[in-house]
């Protein structure tokens, strides 16, 4: 554990963790050694890791926004709405949506104009509002205008995949749940935990060895650190708190 008393093994990992910090923030390259790829990667340690650095890293969307309050509605909505859309893009469409709808009943009552004035420039937005229309609606008729809590009901909802499910029932219900998205999927094999060609199959190797007390915040850690550091081309290999421990797998070209 990095945090109470430390034995001689963790002070390294915390004091190797401190120096790609402080590299990281003032910019200066540290010299890291690429580690055999045969090395049994320390899971625990790594999450430890980016859990001590993620204060200074932007939190995702969808988590900021459930940090502020947010229910499992406007979860489903930001999540629904940051596909294939930048964050800041996403957090402003949100809160102007919010400003005038926050319930399934009150999507339903604005018309789809109005939705996609709301909600552009998010990406496929006429589409998205269509959804956001299309989902209230069953909400209101099939779940009493409540957001379904398992990953079946969610999945049954129109537009909502695997990666929105489980996001939703991480940060919307708070419920253990593994949501891979294309951060999760690269950092999870560069650091040859898994083995894998797609976020499915990632999701499901997560499943069978990621411990359960890692669950929830894999995937908040991993896009902070993915958006920042683990770059999906050319990652800040120099910069990273983490890098004494990596192999690597796979990447050609850092900085
Ligand atoms: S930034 Fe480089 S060293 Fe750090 S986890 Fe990614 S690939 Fe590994």
């Amino acid at each position: 554990m990095l945090t109470g008393a430390l034995g001689p093994v963790e002070l390294v990992v915390y004091m190797r963790s401190l120096q790609g910090y402080y590299g990281s923030v003032t910019g200066k390259r540290i010299s890291h050694k690429r580690v055999k790829d045969t090395q049994v990667f320390d899971i625990d340690d790594f999450v430890e890791i980016l859990a001590a650095n993620y204060p200074h890293w932007k939190a995702p969307i969808v988590t900021f926004i459930a940090h502020r309050g947010a229910g499992p509605f406007e979860i489903l909505v930001s999540t629904l709405l940051s596909l294939r859309t930048k964050d800041e893009v996403t957090s402003r469409a949100a809160a102007r949506l919010f400003e005038k709808a926050r319930t399934p009943g009150q999507i339903l009552s604005l018309d789809l104009e109005e939705i996609e004035r709301l909600i552009y420039p998010v990406g496929f937005y006429p589409t998205k509002a269509r959804r956001l229309h299309q989902v209230s609606r069953i909400l209101i008729e099939r779940h009493g205008g409540k957001v379904p809590d398992t990953l079946e009901g969610l999945l049954a909802l129109p537009g909502v995949g695997r990666k929105t499910a489980n996001l939703v029932l991480v940060e919307g219900f708070g419920k253990p749940a593994i949501c891979v998205d294309t951060h999760v999927h690269r950092i999870s094999n560069r650091i040859g935990y898994v083995d894998t060609r797609t976020p499915e199959q990632t999701e499901f190797a997560l499943r069978e060895k990621l411990p359960r007390r890692h669950w929830v915040r894999y995937n908040e850690l991993l896009v902070a650190f993915g958006q920042v550091i683990c770059r999906p081309v050319s990652p800040f290999c120099s910069r990273c708190p983490a890098a004494f421990m990596c192999p690597r797998r796979g990447v050609d070209r850092s900085r």
